[in-house]
């Protein structure tokens, strides 16, 4: 997602992955609504959705507690049944279509960067290999050789419990049923998945050493302990071990380098978040680190990704860790439960807990313009900050858009609702910010929105609270620069 989104800004990129191929199993199995949001503005949530099904809900702190997606401020309300697998497979299709190249068997090794670049060492089939380019995004997972090799600390607890899990032949009719079964030991989740079931158990006795390998003979015993019975478990298609460590880079940016996804943070998996947060890094990061290579960023954008990107992170450890505390057998905690199951049964509470833990209640802070308060008018507008929804728009030839859709490019939009008024702001952005004058059908009181590649709003104003066109000039030179900052290709090119 980072290589397409920096492809779509038309920077010459470069993945490399260690694996020669797609190991072919997945770990996740879902897309939540905000990454279905951020797909469709950039025009492919289609490939996705076509993959699998849509739920209206999703777990809270396990399979007992389920949020109502219904009600969220979001296009996309319900979650889409998706194998991780899939999800990397379309990406890379779409990466791929844009122009980037996905070198498969090197291993990043080494990283070394100076003031005009960094070189990369990767392990080849064919030897070792220098590579040189502008910038570097760790985009490798929870181990990160690019967080090593930059220095950037990890901090944050370790894992105090361990999960087995064996994808495996369905088993016989009766055995086990899907969802949760209790058992002398412990629970045990059953997740069907086509042509396998996912089983999920407490790891009984968790090795010193966490990568040694869950056999198959290791996860039947442990299955047998906790369910006090034998269920005989078909042939294993994948067996690991997770753990409930939460850790956060402590730096997202450093120099030339950037971290995203699993690289920069990992948490308890309760929740399925970490695909979706992994998106929702990229897509702050793609448009911010373009704009640094090409030479047009203003100063402080890509810090921008540190401060807003950590901030999130931050809560994602919060949520999945509380998460994963209710959703636990610690018998002391069920009064708690109790309490959490009937507040979430009050509606702002339950549309609260949603659009946290989704992502789609993320709001990034749009500094205001010198000398003016930050809500002039009492509150911020609701969409400041926050992903603007995809308005109905009718344009000066009549002809009918929305702002999704205006987003494809991956550039900022300006939407003039004001007669012109806010358009000649933009006059010397092009290629950065597209302009639209246009009428909104969802919201005839709106006069004008500025909106990030990322679709999050950076400002607004309304006829009821208008702001004068010096506050948009200010949110246009603090998320697209100066007019004069020329769009430039990568000086540095990979090679
Ligand atoms: C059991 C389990 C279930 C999960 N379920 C869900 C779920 O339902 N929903 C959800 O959203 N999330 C889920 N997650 C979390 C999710 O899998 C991760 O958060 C997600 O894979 C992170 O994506 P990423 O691209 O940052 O890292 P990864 O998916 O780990 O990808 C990193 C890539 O970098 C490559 N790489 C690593 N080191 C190097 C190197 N030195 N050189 C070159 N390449 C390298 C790797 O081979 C890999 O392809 C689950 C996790 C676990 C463990």
């Amino acid at each position: 997602m980072t290589a397409a989104e920096l492809a779509l800004a038309g920077v010459p990129v470069t993945v490399l992955e260690r694996h020669p191929r797609h190991p072919g199993h997945s770990r996740g199995f879902n897309l939540n609504p905000y990454s279905l949001e951020v797909l469709d503005r950039r025009g492919i949530a289609g490939r996705f959705l076509a993959e699998g099904p849509t739920v209206p809900h999703m777990m809270f702190a396990g399979p007992r507690l389920l949020l109502d997606l219904t009600a969220m401020a979001a296009g996309h309300r319900h979650v889409l049944g998706i194998a991780q697998v899939r999800v990397e497979e379309l990406l890379a299709e779409w990466a791929a279509e844009l122009g980037v190249r996905i070198t498969r068997g090197h291993e990043v090794t080494g990283l070394e960067q100076d003031a005009d670049g960094v070189t990369v060492t990767a392990r080849t089939p064919e030897g070792e290999r220098r590579i040189r380019a502008g910038y570097v995004a760790g985009c490798d997972g929870s181990r990160s050789a690019v967080r090593k090799l930059a220095g950037i600390g990890f901090p944050g607890t370790p894992a105090t419990r361990y999960t087995i899990l064996a994808d495996a032949e369905p088993m016989v009719e009766g055995d086990l049923s899907p969802g949760v079964t209790t058992g002398p030991g412990g629970a045990v989740l059953v997740i069907p998945r086509p042509g396998y079931v996912r089983i999920v158990v407490k790891d009984p006795a968790p090795p010193e050493e966490r990568d040694e390998p869950v056999t198959a003979e290791y996860f039947q015993a442990a299955l047998d302990q906790t369910l006090g019975r034998h269920v005989p478990l078909g042939p294993p298609r994948w067996l690991s071990r997770f753990g409930d460590a939460a850790r956060l880079a402590d730096r997202f940016v450093a120099g030339r380098v950037v971290l995203a996804g699993d690289a920069a943070h990992i948490h308890p998996p309760a929740g399925a978040l970490g695909v979706n947060v992994a998106l929702a890094d990229a897509v702050n990061l793609g448009w911010k680190l373009a704009a640094t290579v090409q030479g047009h960023a203003p100063a402080g954008l890509l810090a921008s990704y540190h401060t807003e990107r950590h901030a999130a992170g931050a809560a994602v450890l919060r949520y999945t860790q509380a998460q994963a505390l209710l959703g636990g057998d610690d018998e002391r905690l069920a009064p708690l439960r109790e309490l959490v199951t009937e507040l979430t049964a009050l509606a702002p509470v339950n549309r609260y807990l949603a659009e946290a833990v989704t992502g789609v209640g993320t709001r990034y802070a749009m500094p205001p313009a010198p000398g003016q308060a930050a809500d002039p008018g009492g509150e911020d507008h609701p969409w400041l900050g926050r992903l603007a929804p995809d308005l109905k728009l009718t344009g000066p030839d009549g002809a009918a858009t929305g702002l999704a859709a205006l987003l494809r490019a991956g550039r900022g939009v300006l939407v003039d609702c004001a007669g012109g008024a806010f358009a000649a702001e933009a006059a010397g952005l092009r290629g950065r910010v597209d302009v639209l004058s246009a009428r909104c059908v969802d919201d005839p009181g709106l006069a004008g929105l500025l909106v990030r590649p990322d679709g999050h709003t950076a400002w607004v104003s309304t006829r009821r609270d208008p702001r004068p066109a010096a506050t948009l000039r200010h949110a246009l030179t603090m998320w697209f620069g100066s007019p004069e900052g020329k769009i430039s290709a990568c000086e540095t090119p990979c090679r």
